[in-house]
């Protein structure tokens, strides 16, 4: 049977990055077993969900660069795939399921079921309904709904226990009476996420269903649902959870957990979506910086970890960085942030040795932005270190020495032959070398103490600048 595999967002709010995993993983395992991804929007929920949410929740996953086979933009044989738009065949199941016995007509207020739970929590009782509207005849049903009394319809849920083979859990165990007889249909005709999932399960032919282990519990619910409705429940696999460096689910104290922060923030799609496939699975050759593209022939559904994934936002700025580094050096220039330096008139030739000069311990683009001040900047570091070099005899030698070769010199750049020879008159003539001559010259050439490769940095700065900065030293 060829593989069928879903994603099934809520459009309640902007795609949270532990949904955007549950996305990846199927996309993925779709890929890796010639499969089909379906993307079906559970959205019955008519007060919280938005349409304006869908559509941000797919233009993020179209950014991470995940892409359905059928959905409601590309729709299959097995639409719709908006819940909204599949009500009659929600009815449908239900009134098979009535029919069979499986499911029946309730009328108990929403407060007498909550005054009935109180008083069983009360009691330390599990508070499961009691079946007061399970034995109702079809005439009392009748009288009822014509004296417009409103209704649910409740699932019967059998007193046995089920046993779940997943492929993250392992084997799961549900005894017998963990849940009670639960709503399926809600008054006002609207079905619950348990019944219409496992009815949009089994009519799409979803043969895996991939998603985090906080739905484990729903699986009890639906286990039951497919038995009832005469077919096979899919294949299992519940992702560990995503919790934060101080072992509590991830929440916003954790920093961002919306997808969308992460683009407005100019992270690199292709280094998120390597991240959260590590959060919880593990490539086969241990590799932990890849593409998407990647794992597409070597993503399998045996490799997810059972232990809870701890989101490290150090770890994910790391992987940018490697894949920062991967992308083409005039690309990353278009990315950056230049329009106050204005060096967007630079030659490609100076742009790219900008790029491949500051992107070497670069994990952002704003990580090479913060460094163009080295090449444009006039100030000079206050600092200890800076004040220092600055009071010894021999900087001051260099800095005359250097004044006086720049203002001879014309041209735009300073090249790095001038700058060597310099070095070699200053060690010659001046008797200068060491820790003196280095840092001297950084100090009178950049205002700073620290920084790359003195040589690649000064032939990117302007002579006009370079001057400046020496007779502001004076
Ligand atoms: N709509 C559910 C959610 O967003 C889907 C759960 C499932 O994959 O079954 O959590």
């Amino acid at each position: 049977m060829s593989v069928r595999v879903r994603f099934a967002p809520s459009p309640t709010g902007n795609l949270h990055i532990g949904n955007a995993r549950t996305a990846l993983y199927n996309y993925l395992y779709a890929k890796a077993s010639s499969g089909v991804f379906v993307l079906r929007v559970e959205d019955t929920d008519q007060e919280r969900s938005k349409k304006e949410f869908e559509d941000s929740q797919m233009s993020d996953l179209a950014w991470l660069g995940i892409e359905f086979d059928e959905g409601p933009n590309n729709p299959g044989e097995f639409g719709p795939y908006r819940q909204s738009e599949r009500l009659e065949i929600y009815d449908e199941y239900a009134q098979k399921l009535m029919a069979e016995g499986n499911a029946y007509h309730c009328f108990c207020s929403t407060e007498l079921l909550e005054a009935k739970k109180a008083k069983a929590i009360e009691a330390g009782v599990d508070p499961q309904y009691d079946g007061t509207c399970r034995g109702l005849s079809a005439d009392e049903v009748s009288t009822k709904k014509e004296a417009g009394e409103s209704f649910v319809i409740r699932f019967r849920a059998p007193d046995k226990g089920y046993k779940l083979c997943d492929h993250v859990r392992g084997e799961v165990n549900f005894p017998a009476g963990m849940v009670g007889d639960f709503v399926l249909v809600r008054s006002g005709g609207l079905p619950i996420y348990n019944f219409a999932c496992v009815v949009d399960d089994m009519l799409m032919k979803i043969t895996h269903v991939i998603r985090g282990e906080d739905h484990l519990n729903n699986t009890l619910r639906q286990l039951m649902l497919y038995e009832a409705l005469g077919s096979t429940a899919p294949e299992f696999a519940h992702a560990s959870l995503l919790i934060g460096s101080d072992r509590q689910k991830l929440s916003k104290r954790h920093g961002a957990t919306s997808v969308a922060q992460y683009k407005e923030g100019r992270y690199l799609p292709q280094a998120l979506t390597n991240y959260l496939c590590l959060l919880g699975w593990s490539h086969p050759d241990e590799l932990d910086v890849f593409s998407l593209g990647d794992l597409e022939s070597v993503f399998s559904i045996d490799r997810f970890n059972k232990a809870a994934a701890i989101y490290d936002l150090e770890k994910l700025a790391y992987i940018n960085g490697q894949h920062l580094r991967k992308m083409d050096d005039l690309e990353i220039f278009g990315r950056l942030d230049t329009k106050e330096l204005e060096c967007t008139d630079k030659s490609d030739e100076w742009k790219i040795k900008m790029v491949t000069l500051f992107k070497k311990d670069a994990n952002f683009f704003s990580d090479i932005e913060d460094k163009l001040s080295l090449i444009f900047g006039l100030d000079v570091e206050n600092s200890e270190e800076v004040a220092e070099v600055q009071g010894w005899e021999s900087t001051t030698s260099i800095r005359n020495y250097v004044g006086e070769k720049l203002a001879s010199m014309d041209g735009e750049y300073l090249r790095s032959e001038d700058l060597k020879s310099w070095m070699g008159e200053l060690k010659s003539e001046f008797k200068i070398k060491g820790k003196e001559l280095f840092k001297g010259l950084r100090v009178v050439l950049t205002g700073r103490a620290h920084g790359p490769d003195l040589g690649e940095l000064v032939t990117l700065t302007t002579l006009t600048i370079l001057k400046k900065r020496v007779s502001n030293a004076n």
